[in-house]
């Protein structure tokens, strides 16, 4: 069984127990939870890998206006399962193409995308620890 980090972001917290409905409907295991405001210096951390780009600004200024809730979900196949089941990274996008994805449901465009979900096995578990800095890795 496999576990990765799901974000339900600041667009989307007050959906948050709507999308945990459907993360259980399809079969994930939730092991954590946490609501929480980001900072500024942890969003920039969180999302290191895209300092510089032009968004980045934005992105954090968006990340940090209300709360969001992180998870540990757990399945077999979770990091690709997930991903797929949030869709692609555009809103706009997923509703064309993936109308019953939650970034089809839940967000509006390229940034405001409802969720998040870790890419790879290390990524996975560099933001499982973000979040979870007690959740024991097996
Ligand atoms: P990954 O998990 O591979 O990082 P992702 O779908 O979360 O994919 P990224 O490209 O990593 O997307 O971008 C991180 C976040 O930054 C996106 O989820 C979105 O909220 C925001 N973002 C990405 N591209 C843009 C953009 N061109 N303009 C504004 N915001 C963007």
């Amino acid at each position: 069984v496999e576990r990765t980090l799901a974000l339900v972001k600041p667009d989307a917290i007050n959906k948050a127990d709507e999308i945990e409905t459907i993360i259980l409907k399809h079969g994930f295991t939730v092991l954590e939870k946490r609501r929480i405001i980001l900072t500024a210096e942890q969003c920039s951390d969180f999302y290191s890998e895209h300092y510089g780009k032009k968004f980045f600004p934005s992105l954090v200024a968006f990340m940090t206006s209300a709360p969001i809730v992180a998870m540990v979900l757990a399945k077999e196949n979770a990091i690709q399962q997930w991903r797929d089941l949030i869709g692609p990274t555009n809103s706009n996008v997923a509703k064309e193409t993936h109308p019953d994805s939650i970034r089809a449901l839940f967000g509006t465009n390229e940034q405001k995308n409802a969720a998040h979900g870790s890419d790879s096995a290390v990524s996975a578990e560099r933001e499982i620890r973000f979040f979870f800095p007690n959740c024991v890795v097996e």
